[in-house]
């Protein structure tokens, strides 16, 4: 797979469910990724990117920023509060709000710095234990809650469990979002971005299509 492959695969998907060209934002995930791959697809063209750490995303990104113009930075791991404010200053957008606590010290952060990246909140829709994400019950109260911090929410962020169909997590998010009058859905990965496009996905984050298997073991 390439860039190409991908961005192709995305078009005809968009085409397949009758939605405008260019209505789905591909986030290259670049995680654990060599630099030298990293900038292979800089050099195409690209400048949405990925990143699940602020730490890594700290390391990598200010040097590409540098040398490449409008790049278009998102969150989309777990974010502590202690690196909130890098996180802000880093990234266009972060899609792991996930608890009332973090809303709060980037709302505080935001009032601070004058500006807010777009923000998701992600939704655990298999309520897995160990997994981030505010559980679907509590989704429309914690985006209330958001809201009357004066959060810029764009939409809702998921991660199936592994072991099922995503297509249930997919509808199950596009619900939440369409009651709560959400357009953001950032959903799908390598392996079912076309399904999460037919869901209504306004953001797929594909990695290891594009780049490659990871290098490195993420966990
Ligand atoms: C790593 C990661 C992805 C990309 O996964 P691939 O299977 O490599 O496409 C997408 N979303 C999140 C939250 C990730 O951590």
């Amino acid at each position: 797979m390439s860039l190409q492959d991908i961005t192709a695969r995305i078009a005809k998907a968009e085409a397949k469910s009758k939605r405008p060209s260019g209505s789905v934002k591909l986030i290259a995930v670049s995680k654990v990724q060599p630099n030298e791959r990293v900038q292979a697809v800089l050099e195409q063209g690209h400048r949405c990117f990925g990143e699940n750490r602020v730490q890594e995303a700290a390391g990598k990104w200010p040097a590409f920023k540098e040398r490449f113009e409008g790049i278009d930075l998102h969150l989309i791991g777990p974010l502590q509060t202690n690196k909130a404010r890098q996180a802000m200053e880093l990234c266009n957008a972060i899609h792991s709000v996930d608890r009332p606590k973090l809303a709060q010290t980037l709302a505080r952060l935001a009032q601070e710095m004058g500006t807010c990246p777009d923000l998701f909140i992600q939704v655990n829709t298999g309520e897995e234990e160990q997994k981030a994400g505010i559980l679907p019950a509590e989704a429309d109260s914690f985006f209330a809650e958001c809201t009357a911090l004066d959060l810029p929410v764009r939409g809702l962020m998921c991660i199936p469990p592994l072991d099922e169909e995503p297509t249930l997590h997919f509808a199950l998010l596009a619900k939440i979002a369409a009651r709560n009058g959400l357009e953001g859905l950032s959903m799908g990965m390598s392996g079912d971005f076309e399904q999460a496009i037919a869901l209504g996905a306004t953001h797929v984050r594909v990695g290891s299509a594009i780049f490659g298997e990871r290098v490195k073991p993420q966990e």
